[in-house]
Formats: structure tokens, sequence, C-alpha cells
């Protein structure tokens, strides 16, 4: 029993060994499996731990734990994983997700070591049951390494995309069919773009933006060879411009397929800067071949390397028949040593010129005379040697030297000439006033004869007598104008005319010149009206005695060449501002007329525009050339309208001043006041005609005068007898009236008063003025002197004076006793009557 129960124990026994050996190989595994895995915890080269999900308590850490953070296994095992994270990361460890269960899971965080560093870390984690408690095991894996390449990646990306967008050349990637992927915003620019949306949907080729690409096969061509460098082409622009482009592309295997990536550089700018330099280079050249310069580059010892076109056709070289020849060779042996001395200058200081002259023999053997300069462009590596830059003077210095020896022919001329003209001047002058002079002289007896002509007009006469004295007047005062013409043309000539400047009136001027006319108008049938229109000022200041000679020639003119019909005088006002009035005269006539082809001769001198004028109208042909000086003197215009045998319209135009009547000066306003006088009055006059003349009409004018022949009887009257006014001759015997009027001065200055004088003077040349004031005289009278001119000075003077010397009760002795005085009973004052008294009024002329 106990051997079958001892063998019912055997399957039992063997059955419980069995089950320990079992177990205890269990164990044994579990053990080495424990320790293989503790080995490989503790020799992982990743820090690893194990901590408490609860408590977040470090149960176990791995050797690496303490290399990587410096921890040491003590404090490891106080330490909870709160510990590991740097402070900005600890937050999430408090999040309830935190906890939750997770078989697996990553986080990537940033732990601190115990040196206080800090360290990026990707943790990966799996829970597990550690010592019967929920634990997780969690391996740090050190980011830093990972991370810089990501910043290093990032940059790298950055850079690209910086160079790619601010890459000034053009870049592209595009599908081997043109579609556009990528573009920089240089490209956009270069094709007139902003935006890539805006290129996204085009197609390189097929919208032919790659223009010139078809014909040069790029695709075709980029396809076989992978790559293409330096391909130039045209893109077109947006505005369909074409852009020229060089293109580099490479063809890249992508996982989408293959692309081309390329860089485009726009040429615009350098085919433009292409295009300058050639166009300069072309400048240049034709500037050289046109130059008038010869250019030659030579090196030190003289030969020739380069010569500019202009050699051959000034010296006729050719290229060929100079290079490497020595250009010494070909310089006159006198010149040689000049020009290296030159030569050797300009080695010696490079970049100066140094002038130089020489001869050089030309390809037909003869000399030219060349000028011009040495510089030593060595240095310049475009030029390397010695320039010369010359020209051909041989003809110029001919011709300077032809020039020099007409100047001095010119100068010679000149000086022949100089004198010729002083002599010309000379002569004019001399003519002038041997024109002057004669008219003078010729006048006085002309007066005698007008004079005496008076007196026997005057007297018992029978028909026939008074017929041939008649005659003899008319002859008389024709001579009278033409000697009158001639002298004033000699004075217009010799700039001597002095014009005055007194108050008149215009219209009575014109009034006046018709009164005169008028006679003579009626006598050849012709009626002759005087017009004003317009507001014609009362006075204007001027002088009225050359405007009326002018008036009276062109309304003498017009009588004197209409033969049936009228003449009429306007006289037309515009009152312009500033106290001016512009005064139109204008003599219409129904006469000849005057075609326009004579109409250019009119004006001047000696013109009488029909040969049989002459003959038939009398004149000199002066007339309208004095007017016409006389109105250019005043400032002017002068002319005439006309139609052959319907008439002409004569008219002139002067500006002159307004004069209002308070303004007007004192001489003046004594013209136009009535009455002033009687006074007594010398006269000093060698010339008994003229004497004679001043007598009648100072008497006229009421006034009492003493006639005296030269200067030594003048001051002995005003020594004894006081006056009120002296007229004073210059020109006398004896004591002229410049020296006279001095003794008069002297004499009055012990007498205490003083006696206005006036001079009459003949010549009227310039200075005569000056030179009658400077000897005490008041004032001065030009012969001839208008009867109206007269009245005005003397009245003048003695309205000035008051007149004191005729007065009663005066210290003058009574009338009847003064009979060396030429009163109004005396026999010689005679009346005188002639040409300019049957104008209108009577001249006194010596
Ligand atoms: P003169 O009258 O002494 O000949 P002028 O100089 O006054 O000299 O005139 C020059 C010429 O102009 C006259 O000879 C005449 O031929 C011409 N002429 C002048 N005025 C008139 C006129 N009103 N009608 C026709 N011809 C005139």
């Amino acid at each position: 029993m106990v051997s079958v129960l001892w063998l019912l124990a055997i399957p039992a026994v063997a059955a419980a060994v069995f089950a320990w050996y079992l177990a205890r190989r269990q164990a044994l595994a579990l053990c080495a499996s424990r320790e293989r895995y503790q080995l490989l915890f503790e020799s992982h080269p990743q820090p690893m731990v194990v901590y408490d999900v609860e408590t977040l308590r470090i149960l176990a850490a791995n050797e690496a734990v303490t290399r990587v953070y410096g921890h040491t296994p003590d404090e490891l095992a106080r330490m909870t994983i709160r510990d590991f994270r740097a402070r900005h990361c600890e937050g999430e460890l408090d999040h309830p997700s935190w906890r939750s269960p997770r078989p697996i899971d990553r986080v990537e965080t940033v732990h601190v070591r115990r040196d206080g560093s800090t360290l990026a870390v990707e943790v990966f984690w799996h829970e597990i049951m550690y010592e019967g408690r929920r634990a997780r095991l969690a391996t740090a894996i050190d980011l830093s390494a990972r991370k810089a390449a990501e910043a290093a990646a990032c940059e790298s990306n950055e850079r690209y995309r910086q160079l790619f967008e601010n890459c000034p050349a053009g870049i592209y990637r595009t599908t081997p069919d043109g579609r556009i992927l990528m573009a920089n915003p240089a490209l956009l620019r270069m094709i007139g773009y902003t935006s890539f949306e805006e290129i996204v949907h085009l197609n390189l080729e097929r919208d032919a933006i790659g223009e010139g690409r078809r014909a040069g096969a790029f695709v075709n061509k980029i396809l076989a060879s992978g790559e293409l460098r330096s391909y130039e082409t045209n893109w077109r622009h947006r505005d369909g411009s074409l852009v020229p482009v060089r293109e580099q592309a490479v063809l890249l295997q992508t996982p989408d397929g293959p692309v081309f990536e390329g860089v485009v550089q726009d040429l615009t700018a350098k085919r433009a800067a292409e295009e300058r330099l050639r166009r300069s280079e072309e400048r240049s050249r034709a500037l050289l071949e046109h130059i008038v310069d010869m250019i030659c580059v030579v090196g030190a010892e003289g030969v020739i390397g380069y010569q500019s076109p202009s050699v051959q056709r000034i010296l006729g070289y050719a290229p060929e028949d100079l290079a490497g020849r020595n250009g010494f060779d070909f310089v006159h042996p006198e010149d040689v040593a000049a020009v290296r001395e030159a030569f050797a200058s300009a080695i010696t200081t490079p970049g100066d010129a140094q002038e130089v002259e020489y001869r050089f023999r030309d390809s037909g053997g003869g000399w030219r005379l060349i000028a011009g300069t040495v510089k030593n462009l060595t240095h310049e590596p475009a030029v390397g040697g010695i320039v010369l830059n010359c020209r051909d003077v041989t003809e110029s210095k001919r011709a300077q030297r032809e020039l020099e020896c007409a100047a001095g022919e010119l100068a010679r001329k000149n000086v022949e000439l100089n004198a010729a003209l002083a002599q010309a001047r000379d002569a004019t002058e001399a003519k002038s006033r041997f024109l002057a002079n004669m008219s003078h002289e010729i006048r006085t007896p002309i007066y005698g004869v007008l004079g005496m002509t008076d007196l026997l007009l005057a007297s018992e006469l029978t028909t026939e007598q008074s017929e041939y004295v008649q005659g003899l007047r008319c002859s008389a005062d024709a001579l009278l104008g033409v000697i009158n013409d001639i002298l004033d043309i000699s004075k217009i000539e010799s700039g001597r005319i002095v014009l005055e400047s007194i108050p008149f009136s215009p219209s009575a001027l014109a009034s006046d010149v018709a009164m005169v006319l008028r006679v003579q108008a009626l006598r050849r049938g012709l009626s002759l009206q005087c017009e004003t229109s317009g507001e014609i000022p009362p006075l204007v200041l001027g002088d009225p005695t050359r405007i009326r000679q002018t008036l009276l020639n062109l309304a003498g003119n017009a009588v004197k060449f209409t033969h049936a019909g009228h003449v009429k005088m306007t006289v037309t006002s515009r009152n312009t501002e500033s106290g001016q009035a512009t005064l139109l005269f204008a003599v219409e006539d129904t006469g000849i007329g005057i075609s326009a082809d004579q109409k250019r001769h009119l004006f001047q001198k000696f013109c009488q525009l029909d040969s049989s004028t002459t003959r038939l109208y009398g004149g000199t042909g002066l007339g309208l050339a004095i007017s016409r000086e006389l109105i250019h003197l005043m400032g002017g215009n002068i002319g005439c309208d006309s139609e052959p045998g319907r008439g002409s319209t004569f008219w002139f135009e002067v500006t002159l001043p307004v004069c209002a009547r308070e303004a007007l000066p004192d001489t003046a306003r004594s013209l136009t006041a009535s009455n002033v006088g009687p006074c007594r009055i010398l006269v000093a006059e060698d010339n008994e005609t003229n004497r004679r003349m001043l007598l009648r009409l100072l008497n006229s004018a009421g006034h009492e005068v003493l006639a005296v022949t030269n200067g030594v009887e003048a001051v002995r009257a005003v020594s004894s007898t006081r006056f009120d006014l002296v007229l004073m001759d210059v020109q006398m015997p004896e004591m002229d009236g410049l020296a006279a009027t001095a003794s008069i001065r002297r004499l009055e200055s012990i007498l205490r008063r003083r006696t206005p004088v006036i001079a009459l003077t003949a010549s009227s040349m310039k200075g005569d003025r000056e030179k009658c004031l400077g000897a005490g005289m008041d004032d001065y009278l030009a012969k001839p002197v208008s009867r109206e001119e007269m009245l005005t000075k003397v009245n003048g003077w003695i309205a000035r004076t008051g007149g004191a010397a005729a007065k009663p009760p005066s210290d003058c002795p009574d009338r009847e006793q003064e009979s060396p005085w030429g009163g109004a009973s005396q026999p010689h004052a005679l009346l005188r009557r002639g040409r300019e008294e049957s104008r209108g009024s009577a001249h006194v002329r010596d």
C-alpha cells in the first residue's frame, strides 16, 4: 500500500518537481531577462528614467542621465521629472491630460542640467508597471544637433529665398513644355509684370514670351545636353516690345518630372551701351577720317607706327608707305635738329605737348610746312607711343604772309584815305563857309537893289518905267530866294543850323502862309483854302520860322505845279499825352501830280522831276531837300502822296510841347502882349540898307531909334544917353560889336545901370551865341531876322526891364532935340519890301 501509495505519489512528486523545475526555470529566465533589461537600461547611451506617473518621482535612472545631466544617483533618487524641466516648460506637467493613460507618446521640451544649462530634447515614453505602480519609462534624445541642422537648413532656405527675391537677374523654373512654376520679381519686371499671379497661367513657349527661343530650338538643345549656357535670345515684354536677354538654364529631374531652371539677364542696358560705344567708335573713326590734322604715333626713335587717314589725303602717303619707316628721314635736313629736340623734351616730360614746326617731304617730293605738337603718350596703353598732332600750314602761312602784305598795304591806303578824308572834310568845310560868306556878300547888295527898287516904285514913274522896275524887283526876289536856299543847305550840311524853341500858334502860322500865297494863287485862277481840324493847341513851343519856311515851300510848290482847281492846306493835331501835340500840316493840290517812279527822287538835293521844270516853273530843286532836313531835325516826318494828273498831297508831322499861356517866358508873353514902349533903342549897324530897314521896322513899332555905324559910336552914344535897348551888329569896322559891348558893360558898371544888348550876327554859326553872351550881350538874333522875331525879342527885353529910358518924365532929352537919332521922322528910315515881306513878314538880312 505504501508502495502503491508511493507509486501513486511518484507522478505527483514528478509533477511537483517538474512544476518547480519549470518555475525555477521561469524564475531563472525572468531573472536573466531582468538582468538583461537592467543591463540594456543601464548601458543605453540615451538618458532613460522610470518615474511614477502620479508623483512624478524618479524610480530609476540610467548612467547616461548622470553623464548628460550631471545629477548623482543619490540626487536622482530624490528628484521628480519636474526638476528636469526648464521653468517655461513645467506647465504642461500640471495639465490633467498629462497624467491620462497613454501607452506611448512623445514630447519635445527643454531640460535643464544640474549646472543650469538647458538642453532641447525629445522625450519618448511608454507606460509600464514598475514595482507594482503605474510608471513611465522615458528616454530623452538630445535635439541640439537636429535643431542646429534644422536652423541651418532654414537659414539656407531663407538665404536662397532672399537671393531669389532680390537677385537682379531673372530666375525661373518651368516645365519643359513652358509652364511657369516659379519666377522671381526681377524676371517679372523684365517682362512687365508685378506679381507671380499675373503670369501663373502663362506659358513661356506657347505665349511666346521666350520669343526668340524657337528658332534657336532652345528646348531641344537643353534636353539634349542637360544645360545651356549664354544663350542669347529675345523675350517679349507685356507691351509687345522685345527684350534682349542672355539665358542659362539646366534640366533638373524632380519627383514631379523634369524641369528647367534658368537665369535670365536683361541685356537692354548692355546693348544700349554697346550701341553707344559703337556709335562713338564710328564717330571717332569718321572724325579721324575727315580730320584736318594729321595724327601719327611714332616710337622714341621716330619709327612710324600709326598714321591717320588724313596723312594720305594731305601728304599722299598710304599707310604701308610710312609704316616702319623713320619719320626723320622725311624731315627737311635743316629742321631735323629742332624736331629731335622737341622729341627729347617730349620724352623727358610725358604728357606735355611740345610745339614743332618743320618741313616734311610729301609723296610728290615737294616740301610741306607742318606745324603742331609732339606729346609722349607711351604710358597710355591705348596709344603706347609718341603722338604727333600736326597740320599742313603751307597754304595758311602763305596766305598769312600775303595777308600781312595786304594789311600793310591797307594800312598805307588807310593813312592816305584818312588824309584824303580830312582834306575832303576841310574842303566841305571851306565850301560851306565859302557858300555862307558868298551868300552874305551877295545878299547885302541884293537888299540894296530891293530897297532901292522899292524906293523907285514909290516914286513917280511912267507905266513903262514901272514895268521895268517891277521886272527888276521880280528878278532880285528870285535871286534872293536862290541865295537863301543855298545858304540854308550849306548850313544844314555843315550841321550849323540852330533850331529855336519859342511859343507860336500853329493855326495862325498856317493862315499867315495862306495869306501870303493867296494873291499868287488867285492870279493863277486857283482857290486856296486853309482849314484846321480837331483841337489845335493855341500855342506850342518850336521854331516857327523853320516850320513856316517848310509850309511855305510845300504850299508854294502846290500853287506852282497846279494849273486849275484848288490848293487846300489843313492843320490837324493829335494831342498826345505828357503835354505834347503831334501837328500834321498837309497841302493838297489838284496839280500835275507825281508818278511813283518820280516820287523816289523827291526830297533829294537839286532834284527837279522834269527837265523842263526849271524852264517852266523856275526853282532850284532844293526846297524839298531843305524841308526834309528841317523836319527831320525837329524829329518829325515828311512825305508825299500823289497820282500823276490828279494832284498831290505833301505833308509833314512834328511833335511839339504844348505851351500854356501862363507858363510863357517873359519874351514870349511880350509877343502876345499888345503894347510895350515907346522906347529908346540904339541900333549899331554898319550896313546902310540894314540900318535903314531896322530903323523903319522899329519906328513902325513906335520906338525911338538912334542909329550908329560902328562900335566906337555906339559906346559914345551909351555914355551920353540912356537907352532901353541896344541892337548891336557883331561885325563892324573900327570896333566890332563884341568889343563895343565889353566897353559898354565897363562903362555901365561905373554908371550903375545895365542896358540889354541884343547881338545881330550874320554867320549864324554854332558857337556865335556863346561868344556873344560871353562878351556881355544878353541875347542873340541871327540874320536874316524876321520882323516878328525882331519885335518879339525887342518887346520881350523891354517888357522885362521896364523900358524906363523913353518914358516921360525921364532923364532923356526931348525927342525933337535928339537930332542925331534916327527917329520916326528921319528921312533914312526906309521901308523895305523884299521877297520875304511879300511872304508876309519883313526880314533883316546881312
Ligand atoms: P523847286 O520847287 O525849287 O524845283 P523843290 O525841292 O521844292 O524844288 O521841288 C522839287 C521838285 O519836286 C519840283 O521841281 C517838282 O518837279 C516836284 N514837285 C514838288 N512839289 C510838287 C507838287 N505839288 N506837284 C508836282 N510836283 C511837285
